[in-house]
């Protein structure tokens, strides 16, 4: 793994290119968003690309504002349409091509070359040209910048970086250390440190992230806190949220993110799990602290994965539980018992 070769490698390619398309995860978070916005601005301002950034689901609204002026397909048959004229696919944190979901098919039939820029384990490297790949970082867009420094137009100096891009990368490394709580390394103060000397308002982005809450979501919070959290004396803290949650307090898909975090800030807590009932099934979020790995229970009990702290996954319907009052009762008994486990070995 040559940092510089993938990333000399990366600068002849998009300069072979006039159409850069970049594509993202199901569902994309901040860091998802961030990076995609990121790459596609620097694409543009810096090297006059036709660029656009493909999405398999709608954006969370608090991280919209860093795609204004990009140009954005969830669509299909328009994704279809765009591939098919696209000399490159940035492909932007995910590990494995089975994440983009509903895209998923239209990405593995492009014939152009694909880079992979991520931060999960096991990236799935024979599904792409160039993989480059760092688990041990805060996110895709931290990532991304230090990619973006060693590009020779911008040569290591953050001020090169057009504003957009700029603040999109500050935005998504937000998001995903949960405003500098995990997953912060040297290099993570070191990008920070650079976006906020070359202008980045870091007061707005926290503004638009954390301080633009609709009203619904902290009483949804508060049920959620005094009703629905159970906790077990292994350490876990569990979390169920039934369809009827969401239709009463009225919320969109995506504002219970963060949620599962909550339960770790009781003393004690070193595991928390949240399922929320999404369609036919459950989608699992887990959160662990140092010493607990969230990634193994994600693994080995809700088909999905993840990092070390921070996974997820699903619950399967019928194949798991056979329904949803099922859920509470088979979370809490595989939860008690991973923890178990986790204290013998
Ligand atoms: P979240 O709880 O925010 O939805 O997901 C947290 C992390 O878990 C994601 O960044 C991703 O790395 C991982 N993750 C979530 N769902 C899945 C899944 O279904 N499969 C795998 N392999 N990882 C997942
Ligand atoms: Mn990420």
């Amino acid at each position: 793994m040559d940092r510089a070769k993938d990333i000399a490698l990366l600068n002849s390619w998009v300069d072979g290119a006039k159409i850069i398309t970049t594509v993202t995860h199901a569902r994309p978070d901040g860091d998802a968003v961030g990076s995609s916005a990121g790459m596609a601005s620097y694409l543009a301002s810096c090297c006059g690309k036709d660029t656009a950034v493909l999405l398999p689901d709608p954006v969370p609204e608090n991280v919209a504002f860093v795609l204004e002026g990009i140009k954005t397909v969830t669509d299909k048959d328009e994704a279809a349409r765009r591939l098919s004229v696209t000399d490159l696919l940035i492909c932007l944190d995910f590990n494995v091509l089975s994440r983009v979901e509903g895209l998923e098919e239209l990405v593995r039939a492009y014939k152009g070359r694909k880079v992979l820029i991520d931060h999960h384990e096991e990236p799935d490297a024979a599904s792409f040209d160039l993989c480059i790949s760092e688990t041990h970082i805060s996110s895709a867009c931290e990532l991304l910048y230090q990619v973006l420094m060693g590009m020779p137009d911008i040569a290591g100096e953050p001020s090169k970086l057009p504003e957009a891009s700029a603040r999109a990368l500050m935005t998504g490394m937000t998001t995903d250390t949960n405003n500098f709580a995990n997953s912060v390394y040297p290099g993570t103060l070191r990008m920070a440190s650079g976006l906020l000397a070359a202008g980045v308002d870091r007061e707005d982005i926290i503004d638009r992230l954390y301080h633009s809450e609709r009203p619904n979501r902290l009483a949804a919070m508060g049920e959620m806190l005094s009703e629905r959290m159970r906790l077990l004396p292994e350490g876990g803290a569990v979390i169920i949220l039934p369809q009827s949650f969401f239709d009463r307090h009225g919320l969109l898909d995506g504002e219970t993110e963060g949620f599962v975090n909550l339960p770790l800030s009781v003393k004690g807590v070193r595991l928390s799990i949240l399922a929320r009932e999404d369609g036919g099934q459950f989608r699992v979020s887990i959160r662990s602290k140092r010493g607990t790995s969230a990634r193994l229970l994600a693994k080995n009990h809700f088909h999905g994965g993840g990092h070390e702290q921070a996974s997820g996954g699903r619950i399967l319907m019928p194949q798991d539980i056979a329904d949803a009052s099922a859920a509470e009762a088979y979370v809490t008994d595989i939860t008690a018992r991973f923890l178990q486990e986790q204290v013998a070995v």
